[in-house]
């Protein structure tokens, strides 16, 4: 399998309280970052894996009823996280980046969405189509703001559904198959069903610390994976479905104690936050 290098960057963050991302844990609000990962592929460049916050979030949420997205999750962008101005003092400019893969249509996965126009959109047809269903109170109730989705999207988009099905490799057990995005291998993306309609992970083999599984919104925290701790039915039957997260949540669990020496990387996660590199 061809190996990519991967940088996690922080891309801002939201409060929420930790109750709603894990069974038993505090009322009191938490900072949860986003992270937007950053794929250096050895042929094509930059790939990005979500793309946190970004101003246009601001804008989007500053209207009624988009405005009671921002109330229900407050969130902030610290000086020197904006993604643009990440990539910038990587030597990364938009239209290098060709490929954006999105886990899922939150508004937090997908703010930055604009900023790359010349990018293929890697993505689930059945979140789009869902992410378009509804009105917009219901749409801001599911997650979505409407505006953060690039209007060109149909043309851009290559759904995960018709993308080359490839078994996955055995160290990824229970799970077994992916979709080869790039044709090469390098990119698998793999369905992680439950946390909201077409919610899919991304497997990569990174050149630095192995074998690597971003699992979007599959889990909020590694805790939440290491000790199969899903968030309170309340939280996930908002979003998405309750059985279909805890059954993505179980297999993660297994996959992390069948193979201790694969990194899982929740969107989401502090520990993984922490870890990420500091915007300079
Ligand atoms: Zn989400």
């Amino acid at each position: 399998m061809r190996e990519v290098t991967v940088h996690a960057l922080r891309v801002g963050r939201c409060f929420h309280p930790q109750a709603m991302t894990i069974e038993g844990g505090s009322w009191r609000p938490a900072a949860f970052p986003a992270l937007s990962m950053l794929l250096i592929h050895p042929a094509e460049g930059p790939v990005l894996y979500d793309t946190g916050y970004d101003p246009a979030f601001f804008r989007a949420t500053a209207p009624f009823p988009e405005r009671l997205y921002r109330v229900a999750t407050p969130a902030e962008i610290p000086p020197g996280e904006e993604l643009a101005a990440q990539l910038r003092r990587l030597g990364i400019a938009p239209d290098d980046v060709r490929h954006l893969i999105l886990s899922h249509f939150h508004a937090d996965h997908i703010a930055g969405a604009h900023l790359f126009p010349r990018a293929a959109i890697h993505c689930a047809r059945a979140g789009l189509t869902a992410a378009r269903a509804g009105g917009r109170f219901s749409r801001v109730r599911h997650g979505i703001l409407s505006a953060l989705i690039p209007s060109d999207i149909d043309s851009r988009a290559r759904y995960f559904e018709d993308g080359m099905r490839v078994p996955l490799p055995a160290d990824l057990a229970p799970f077994d198959s992916g979709v080869d995005l790039l044709g090469d291998g390098s990119m698998l993306a793999v369905e992680l069903p439950g946390h909201c309609p077409g919610h899919w992970g991304l497997f990569v083999r990174d050149a630095a610390a192995g074998p690597h599984l971003m699992v979007g919104d599959a889990a909020w925290s590694c805790e939440a994976i290491e000790q199969n701790r899903p968030p309170p039915p309340l939280a996930t039957f908002l979003l998405g479905d309750t059985a279909r997260t805890r059954s993505t949540l179980a297999k993660l669990h297994d996959l992390h104690r069948r193979n201790g020496d694969i990194r899982l990387t929740p969107c989401h996660c502090p520990r993984r936050a922490a870890e990420a590199e500091k915007p300079a």
